[in-house]
């Protein structure tokens, strides 16, 4: 019978991301109240060393596969390597960051292994042994429960920054196993040949804990050395609506909202956008929404915790020196 949590940990460069972090906690949650344990799964090329800190933050157990091919995430080795895991372990529930990696592959495990899935959720439950699972719809406009077939394990993807993350306890340590990597090079069809780096150097979008966005509203690209500057003085990282970046003046990247990135940080400032529904799909789960808009009919306003009606090329510089003071 299918028992027990499995979280997939994902790694960029050797390194765990946040999200796995808070999966594995929020994975520990559940498997606490369905008195059972956690196994994290990590995957890479010279990784093994990084297992011992899933442990901290709970798992029970971490399978590591280790193995030059796997450096860099491709859905032909890693489904099957995962879908053979699962087989050999049964959990009866899966879960994931949604990242652009884990919804790639969660989609495709799910799919091998004829489950249900549910992405990009804010919320789980469990009824009866049964997971559910909370999902933003409409945009962001509403929020859907969802359940599973009886099919196991139930797959999710969890948003990132939203999930409460455990303190790390370095006394706690996991069971870890090695796993045979017993992969086809035939059924690998995709193959990494080279990372370009994003050169702002700032954190991802998708896991910052503050971000600095604008819209139209900047004029142009040169309008987005204040946002720099007051992401520089906050740490945070930066970010633009569509009709920025449709307009050139930002990478896509950068974009925010249903057809950019989904984000979710402590802090989100939203510098010259208007609050388009589109726009706020990909942010309305922030923790402190701040809106500066000269025109107060905005419906960022709807949305924000904080507003300020004015010119932002005036608002922002002095938030960044009244920032910048406070050291
Ligand atoms: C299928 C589809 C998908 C889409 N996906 C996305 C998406 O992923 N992300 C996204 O953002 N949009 C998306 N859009 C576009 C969306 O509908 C809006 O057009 C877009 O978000 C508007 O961008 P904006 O707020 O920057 O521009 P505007 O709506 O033009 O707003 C500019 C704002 O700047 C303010 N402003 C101007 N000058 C100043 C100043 N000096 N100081 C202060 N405020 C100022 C104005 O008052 C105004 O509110 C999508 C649309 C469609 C149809």
């Amino acid at each position: 019978m299918a028992q027990g949590v499995m979280v997939i940990a994902e790694q960029r460069e050797g390194e765990i991301r946040k999200v796995s972090f808070e999966v594995v906690s929020e994975g520990k949650r559940l498997a606490e109240k369905l008195g059972q344990k956690i196994t994290a799964v990590l995957i890479g090329s010279n990784v093994k060393d990084k297992a011992a800190s899933l442990g901290h933050y709970g798992a029970d157990k971490v399978i590591v596969a280790d193995d030059p091919r796997l450096k860099h995430y491709t859905a032909g080795a890693y489904v099957s390597l995962v879908a053979d895991m699962v087989k050999a372990n049964e959990p009866a529930v899966l879960i994931m960051g949604a990242s652009v990696q884990g919804k790639d592959f969660a989609g495709r495990l799910a799919a091998r292994l004829g489950v249900g899935m549910a992405q990009d959720c804010t919320a789980f439950e469990l009824e009866g042994g049964n997971l559910v699972a909370t999902r933003p719809v409409y945009a962001g406009k509403a929020y859907a429960k969802v359940t599973f077939s009886d099919n196991r394990p139930h797959i999710a993807t969890a948003r990132p920054n939203v999930m409460a993350m455990n303190q790390p306890d370095t006394s706690k340590s996991a069971e870890i196993v090695d796993a045979a990597v017993n992969l086809d090079d035939a059924a690998i069809k995709t193959k990494v040949v080279d990372v370009i780096k994003d050169a702002g150097g700032r954190v991802d979008l998708t896991e910052a804990d503050k971000i600095v966005s604008g819209g139209r509203g900047m004029k142009g690209p040169e309008g987005y050395k204040v946002l720099e500057d007051l992401a520089d003085a906050l740490g945070a990282s930066v970010g633009a609506s569509r009709s920025a970046v449709d307009a050139g003046w930002r990478p896509h990247a950068d974009q925010v909202g249903q057809t950019g990135k989904v984000v979710s940080p402590n802090l989100y400032i939203a510098c010259g956008i208007s609050g388009a529904i589109q726009h706020l799909a990909g942010m309305s789960t922030s923790k402190v929404i701040v809106a500066i808009n000269k025109d107060p009919e905005a419906p960022i306003f709807q949305r924000a915790d904080y507003g300020v009606v004015d010119d932002l090329f005036k608002v922002v510089p002095a938030l960044t020196e009244a920032i910048k003071k406070l050291g």
